[in-house]
């Protein structure tokens, strides 16, 4: 039977720690949706869905990885029901993901209305510490991005950070 996974976030940018779990789940599943949870209007997010989906499409392109992108509303359990997903994927940082992730994980499990399995991935020791909201704070204080998202992430940031100041 054909594996569906999903990988679940908010992806507010997409870091290459996030990257680095998007390819190693691209290779282990036969299909994989990269889920974006759909900005409510009261998170303060930096970037739209479809800026998201944009940069995220992007990267897939240049490092030629197999993967669909969704921007889901509602229900997690909704979701993994209605496309058939498999096998929820979520990547662990430090000891600190791990109470979050399990909460997560088991909430969605009481929801469930269809049978899905959680595998988490652990992160690659250089993105161990990496987060989105990390990279905002590196963006709006002008340090060097590089070593933490791909260029045309950087580059959209960079722009953002100027519209901030207008
Ligand atoms: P949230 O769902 O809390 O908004 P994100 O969108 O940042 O979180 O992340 C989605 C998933 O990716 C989570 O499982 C998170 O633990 C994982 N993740 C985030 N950053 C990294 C990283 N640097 N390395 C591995 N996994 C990560």
């Amino acid at each position: 039977m054909k594996k569906t996974a999903l990988y679940p976030g908010s992806f507010d940018p997409v870091t290459k720690g996030h990257i680095d779990i998007i390819r190693r789940s691209a290779a282990l599943f036969d299909r994989l949706i990269i889920g974006i949870f759909k900005n409510s209007s009261k998170n303060r997010a930096w970037f739209s869905d479809e800026e998201k989906c944009q940069m995220i499409q992007e990267i897939l392109e240049k490092e030629n990885i197999k993967a669909e992108i969704k921007v889901f509303n509602g229900l997690l359990v909704d979701f993994i029901k209605e496309e058939k997903v498999n096998i929820l994927v979520r990547g662990l940082r430090a000891l600190s993901d791990y109470e979050y992730e399990l909460q997560f994980t088991l909430t969605n499990k009481t929801l469930a209305k269809s049978d899905f399995e959680t595998i988490f991935l652990s992160a690659s020791r250089e993105y161990l510490y990496l987060s989105s909201s990390l990279v905002k704070e590196i963006a709006q204080n002008q340090g060097d991005l590089k070593m933490f998202v791909p260029k045309n992430v950087e580059e959209r940031m960079i722009e953002k950070v100027k519209q901030m100041r207008i």
